[in-house]
C-alpha cells in the first residue's frame, strides 16, 4: 500500500477502535473512566505518520492518591478472594485479551509504531503471562519448617504484598504491564499502573478489558501525565508496598532512592547493554538467524537488543557479509504496511541519539557496512544498519543504542572477549554462538548476565525467570520466581504443640 493510504487507513482504525470502546481517552480510577481534576491533558502521536490519535489525562499527585486509596481499599477483598476465584477472574481477563488481538495490536502499532505482526506476537505474549499467573495462583504456598524442637511446628505462610505501583515503558505497551500485573493480580496484590505517556492507549484498552472480564473495581487503576509528580506521590504513600519498575536506568535508581523513607519492596528492570558473541565454531546461518532477531526486533528498541556484535577475527568478513545481506532485506515503513519489518523509532530524541552514536563511531575509524544514516521516508525512521570496525571504547558499544543498528566489533580470544562482554555497568542479556558445548557452557558460567540465549536469538518467555544483574536491576518476571515479588513471607512458630 502506497504510505498515504496507509496512513489514512490508520485514521479510519481510531474511530473504528473508539467505537468498540477499546480506544479510551480518560484513565482508569476505582473502575470509573476518568479526567484530570484541572482538565489538563497530553496528546498521544503515532510515530510513524505524525498524526494526534487522541488526548489522555495530565494527572499529578491528586490523582495518583485517588488511585492509591482505590487500590487500597479493593485489596481487602480482592485478596480475601480464593486463587481459584482470581484464577477464573484472570482467565476471563487472557480470554478476551486474545478475542480482541488485532484490536489490541492495532492500538500498540498506532501508538508505538511496530510492524502490526510483532504487535500480534507483543498481545499473544503479553498475554501469556495472565494465563500463566492465572494457573499460578493456585500455586502460590508456603513450607513447612522441620522444626528443632519436638513442641514446635513451624511454617512460612506467602500474602500479598499489598498495593503495588506499577511504571512501565513504551517499548511494549502491553506486556511490560501484564509482566507485572499478571503476578500481582493472581497473588492478591491490587495496583496502580503508570504506563509512558507515549503509549498510555494499549494499558486503558487492557483496562476496559479487565472490567469485561469482572476484575473489580480499584484492582487495577490506570494513570498517567506528570510522570515525576506521580512517581513521587507513588513513592510517598505508606499504602503502597512496592514500586515495580521498567525503564531507564536513570529513573530506576531515582526510584530505588525515593523507596527509601517508606522502606518498600522494589523490582526493577533496567537498561541492557547485550553482547552476541559469535565464535569462529558457530553455525554462521544460526549466528545470522540469531543475530538478526536479538538485533532488529521491535527496530533495536528492546531492553535485551543486541547492542555489541563481538566476531571473532576467523569469521569476521564471512559473518560480517552474510548478516549484511539480510540486514539489507528488512524491509522498513509504517507497521500497517505489508511485509513490514521494522518500524520508525519511537521519537525525534530517539533518532537523535542514534544518530549521535553511529556519527561518533564514524568519525573515531569505524566503517558503514550498511545505511549509517536516516531514512528517505522522514520522521523517525533510520535505515538498517551494520557498522564494522567498532571499539570497546566508542559510544555505539559503550551505551544502549535502541535503535536498528548492529556494531560489529572483532575478538581474538574466549577470555578476551569475556573480560570485554562483562565490561559494562549493564547485565541483563547476553548471546553467544558456537557449536562448542563445553565452549557453550564455559562462557555462560562466565557472563555476568542474567539470560543467556545459546545459539538462539529470541529468549523471553513467561516460563521463564527474564532479569538482570548489576545495574539492569532487581527480581525477576515470569516463572514462579516472577510472583514471588509480590509476596511477603510470614514466619509462624506453634509452641505447646506436644502431644
Ligand atoms: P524511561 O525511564 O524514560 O520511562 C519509563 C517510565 O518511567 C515511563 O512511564 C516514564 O513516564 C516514567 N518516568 C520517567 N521519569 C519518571 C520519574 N521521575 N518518576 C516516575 N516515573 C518516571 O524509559 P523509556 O524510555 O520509557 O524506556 C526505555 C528504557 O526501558 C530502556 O533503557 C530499556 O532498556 C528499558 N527497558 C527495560 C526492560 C527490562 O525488562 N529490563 C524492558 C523494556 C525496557
Amino acid at each position: 500500500l502506497h504510505t498515504r493510504q496507509i496512513s489514512m487507513a490508520a485514521k479510519s482504525l481510531v474511530s473504528k477502535l473508539q467505537s468498540s470502546g477499546l480506544l479510551q481517552s480518560q484513565a482508569f480510577i476505582g473502575g470509573k473512566w476518568t479526567n484530570a481534576y484541572d482538565g489538563k491533558t497530553v496528546k498521544v502521536f503515532n510515530p510513524a505518520t505524525g498524526d494526534l490519535i487522541t488526548e489522555v489525562p495530565c494527572m499529578g499527585t491528586k490523582e495518583t492518591n485517588d488511585a492509591i486509596s482505590s487500590a487500597y481499599d479493593a485489596f481487602k477483598a480482592w485478596s480475601k478472594l480464593t486463587a481459584v476465584e482470581r484464577c477464573r477472574i484472570l482467565k476471563k481477563w487472557y480470554d478476551l485479551l486474545m478475542a480482541h488481538k488485532e484490536e489490541l495490536a492495532q492500538l500498540i502499532t498506532l501508538e508505538q509504531g511496530k510492524p502490526l505482526k510483532e504487535s500480534i506476537g507483543e498481545v499473544v505474549y503479553g498475554a501469556s503471562y495472565i494465563e500463566y499467573y492465572a494457573e499460578e495462583a493456585k500455586r502460590a504456598y508456603g513450607d513447612i519448617i522441620p522444626a528443632p524442637l519436638p513442641d514446635r511446628r513451624l511454617f512460612i505462610l506467602k500474602q500479598p504484598v499489598g498495593v503495588v505501583g506499577a511504571i512501565t515503558p513504551w517499548n511494549f505497551p502491553l506486556a511490560m504491564i501484564t509482566r507485572k500485573v499478571g503476578p500481582a493480580l493472581a497473588c492478591g496484590c491490587t495496583t496502580v499502573v503508570k504506563p509512558s505517556e507515549f503509549t498510555p492507549l494499549t494499558a486503558l484498552a487492557a483496562a476496559e478489558l479487565s472490567v469485561r472480564a469482572g476484575i473489580p473495581p480499584g484492582v487495577l487503576n490506570v494513570i498517567m501525565g506528570d510522570a515525576p509528580a506521580i512517581g513521587e506521590a507513588l513513592l510517598a504513600s505508606t499504602q503502597v508496598r512496592q514500586i515495580t519498575f521498567t525503564g531507564s536506568t536513570a529513573v530506576g535508581k531515582k526510584l530505588m532512592a525515593g523507596s527509601a523513607p517508606t522502606v518498600k519492596k522494589v523490582s526493577l528492570e533496567l537498561g541492557g547493554n547485550a553482547p552476541c558473541i559469535v565464535f569462529d565454531d558457530a553455525d554462521v546461518d544460526v549466528a545470522v538467524k540469531g543475530t538478526l532477531a536479538a538485533k532488529f526486533r521491535n527496530t533495536g528498541q528492546t531492553c535485551v537488543c543486541a547492542n555489541r556484535v563481538f566476531v571473532q577475527e576467523g569469521i569476521y568478513e564471512k559473518f560480517g557479509e552474510a548478516f549484511t545481506k539480510a540486514v539489507q532485506k528488512l524491509q522498513i515503513g509504517e507497521g500497517f504496511g505489508e511485509g513490514v519489518v521494522l518500524g520508525p523509532l519511537i521519537n525525534d530524541a530517539a533518532l537523535h541519539k542514534v544518530e549521535t552514536f553511529v556519527e561518533d563511531a564514524i568519525s573515531k575509524g569505524a566503517k558503514v557496512l550498511l545505511g549509517g544514516k536516516r531514512h528517505s521516508l522522514g520522521r523517525t525512521f533510520y535505515e538498517p544498519s551494520v557498522i564494522a570496525n567498532v571499539t570497546s571504547e566508542m559510544s555505539l558499544a559503550r551505551e544502549e543504542i535502541f535503535g536498528p543498528v548492529a556494531p560489529l566489533l572483532s575478538f581474538k580470544t574466549e577470555e578476551e572477549v569475556i573480560q570485554r562482554a562483562n565490561d559494562t555497568n549493564a547485565g541483563l542479556a547476553a548471546y553467544i554462538f558456537t557449536e562448542n558445548m563445553k565452549r557453550s557452557w564455559r562462557v555462560t558460567e562466565a557472563l555476568e548476565y542474567g539470560i543467556v540465549g545459546v545459539n538462539e536469538g529470541i529468549i523471553s518467555t513467561e516460563v521463564a525467570p527474564f532479569g538482570g544483574v548489576k545495574q539492569s536491576g532487581l527480581g525477576r518476571e515470569g516463572s514462579k520466581y516472577g510472583m514471588e515479588e509480590y509476596m511477603e513471607m510470614k514466619y509462624v512458630c506453634l509452641g505447646n504443640m506436644s502431644t
